[in-house]
């Protein structure tokens, strides 16, 4: 891949990626059974959190303060600093106001705040794997996809360890970046996929000895997650929960529409499932894909395509 190929997938990425979150904020923690009975089809407004359409969350501002840090040469300081800035400035904030937080994103960011190294400053007990680094992470794939897998999955530890560094995180985190840069390198999804489940499997085994109890991704490294069926696909807050999610809703989709409202229809974390789906749906069919009423409703899209190409233009 070279610099000029990746233009219009870092659009498609952020722009996938807010849009999935701000179709998802005004039914976050609304469950499946609901939905089903009155299911998402379009950008609603206000809802969970009584916000205008096209509102996103902190999935969304915590990826911009991320591809805003990458418009430097990497320092995780300077990513560290933004978080800090979105949390306590309101720093790429949709208007102006945070109005959604993790708790082990919220604790790990008053450790940055005081100045504890970024490099220790994410919880790394076993209860503390929300999505909250899973949701952030993706504009990384633009910065590394060009690097060894050693130092691809060192940099995605880095960064989901800010906020997130138990191993279940960082691996979630891992296969999700890897996963984008798949779709990157195959226009099919399928292959994407199959390539994936020989690749990451084979990095963790050497890396980790078989000692860390990553049985967890089975479903997503071993199996056909697409093959199984939707009520055993969860969507809570867990990061195991929503990579599972939204790789299945990815596979079992043909639209980037489609992709994000079945996550969204999923119930639950509603904007982190979408957000998630809709970054990697982004990068599999396009910019052009994402509905365009959808793009322009959002808030502060102009600052995003200007993010975008800043973004672009520095790597
Ligand atoms: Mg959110």
């Amino acid at each position: 891949m070279d610099k000029e190929s990746l233009r219009n997938p870092i659009r498609a990425a952020l722009f996938g990626h807010a849009v999935g979150d701000a179709l998802g904020v005004p039914v976050e923690f609304t469950s499946r059974k609901e939905l089903a009975q009155n299911p998402v089809t379009s950008m609603l407004g206000f809802g969970t959190y009584n916000v205008p359409p096209g509102t996103w969350s902190d999935d969304a501002s915590l990826s911009f303060c991320l591809a805003e840090a990458l418009t430097e040469p990497f320092n995780l300081h300077s990513i560290a600093n933004n978080f800090v800035r979105w949390a306590n400035e309101n720093f790429w904030t949709p208007y102006g106001v945070v109005f959604d937080i993790g708790n082990t994103t919220r604790w790990a960011i008053q450790r940055l705040a005081i100045g504890i190294d970024p490099h220790i400053a994410g919880a790394i007990d076993e209860a503390s794997n929300g999505n909250g680094s899973l949701m952030r992470i993706l504009p990384l794939a633009f910065t590394i996809y060009n690097q060894p897998i050693e130092d691809r999955f060192e940099r995605i530890r880095q960064v989901s360890t800010l906020t997130h560094g138990h191993i279940h995180s960082v691996v979630a985190c891992f296969y999700y970046i890897e996963f984008a840069l798949e779709l990157l390198r195959h226009s099919d999804k399928y292959s994407a996929y199959q390539s994936l489940q020989k690749t990451v499997p084979a990095f963790l085994d050497s890396h980790f000895k078989n000692t860390e109890k990553l049985d967890i991704f089975d479903r997503l490294l071993k199996n056909d997650i697409s093959a199984i069926d939707e009520g055993k696909i969860e969507s809570s807050g867990f990061v195991l929960h929503t990579l599972e999610a939204a790789i299945w809703c990815l596979l079992k989709t043909e639209s980037y529409e489609s992709a994000v409202l079945k996550a969204i229809n999923l119930g639950e974390d509603t904007d982190t499932t979408a957000a998630v789906t809709g970054g990697l749906a982004g990068l599999l069919y396009g910019i052009d894909s994402i509905p365009t009423h959808w793009k322009t409703v959002i808030a502060r899209h102009a600052d995003i395509e200007d993010l975008a190409y800043r973004f672009w233009a520095n790597l």
